[in-house]
């Protein structure tokens, strides 16, 4: 298979460029978003915590360019990460964590332990597909950008948690108390999502992405359960994995296009009308998006990730039977 691939040459290579700024969102707490530029992967958003003892980075992006914005912030403010918790082990949200490591020996890693299966399988299983993919290119410059990929996949452990998140825990982080929850399958095996109830800030990691839910290692059923339990948190601003800080009743919107999204592709409504649906369901949240971008990407995943072998989705579920 050839899922991550397919994206990166023929998705995200017509992706849009976004402002890789800083963004307020509130007291002690800021964004450094994401970004989609042509040719490349993207880089989820990071949201920087001020915490008594330092800061609290959640998710260091892909590449060097976005973590050298979070190191520049630390340098800017003065302070130490004295922690970075990984939403999930997709490389768009733990690839900056050697570079942290590198500047901050101290730092502790928080993350589910997921990371850990998929390092034996889907990142193993990509690793050859980008090797074979090399082997068969003359474009240097997309060369490099597989190398680099394969480069971050081969940092190892330097990707993996200090501390395992095992269990849903209120937990003091740096001296800032935050809520960590723990979802099992549904973006991934494994995925965070923190609240911080002093800003009543939310940063779901993929639970919430735009242009459209990325569906490449997700049980879409139990995501779609996990976006009950977001909304039942008393948060006032919702960091989405990618994409623009959403209030409430943004996500409300989100929420429910996800569920019509899901209940079409169960349908026997085709693809088009689908992602007519999805596009008019999340039209208020879609003001930037490319409508063609958003189609190619809900075809590309009704195919590979809604509308496939009951197995396939068994195993991603997490209940699949054991042999
Ligand atoms: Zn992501």
């Amino acid at each position: 298979m050839l899922r991550w691939l397919i994206v990166a040459i023929g998705v995200f290579c017509t992706g849009r460029a976004s402002a890789g700024d800083v963004i307020a969102i509130a007291p002690g707490v800021d964004l450094i978003a994401g970004s989609f530029v042509p040719n490349r992967q993207p880089d989820g958003n990071s949201l920087v915590l001020r915490a008594r003892d330092g800061l609290v980075v959640i998710d260091t992006g892909r590449h060097a360019g976005h973590t050298q914005k979070i190191l520049d912030y630390a340098k800017i403010v003065n302070l130490p990460i004295k922690a970075v918790i990984n939403s999930h082990w997709h490389l768009d949200h733990i690839g900056g964590n050697p570079r942290v490591r590198a500047a901050f020996p101290e730092v502790k890693i928080y993350s589910s332990g997921a990371i850990d299966e998929a390092m034996h399988g889907f990142l193993a299983n990509y690793r050859k597909q980008l090797e074979g993919a090399i082997a068969q290119s003359k474009d240097d410059a997309q060369i490099a950008a597989w190398r680099s990929e394969i480069l971050l996949i081969d940092a190892g452990h330097a990707l993996y948690p200090d501390v395992v998140i095992e269990k849903t825990q209120t937990r003091r982080i740096a001296g800032r108390e935050l809520v960590l929850h723990l979802q099992a399958h549904a973006v991934t095996a494994g995925d965070v999502w923190v609240f911080d109830p002093s800003a009543r800030v939310l940063a779901a990691g993929d639970l919430v992405t735009l242009p459209v839910p990325f569906l490449d290692t997700a049980c879409p059923a139990r995501w779609d359960t996990a976006l009950d339990d977001l909304a039942h948190t008393e948060f006032k601003t919702l960091i989405p994995g990618h994409g623009a800080p959403m209030s409430r009743a943004q996500f409300a919107t989100y929420r429910v296009a996800y569920a019509n999204l899901l209940a079409c592709a169960a349908s026997d409504k085709t693809k088009t009308a689908c992602a007519d649906g999805w596009l008019a369901d999340a039209k208020a949240l879609l003001a930037d998006a490319d409508p063609a971008f958003v189609k190619r990407l809900l075809d590309y995943y009704i195919d590979n990730s809604l509308r496939v072998p009951t197995a396939q989705r068994d195993k991603l579920c997490g209940t699949a039977a054991s042999t």
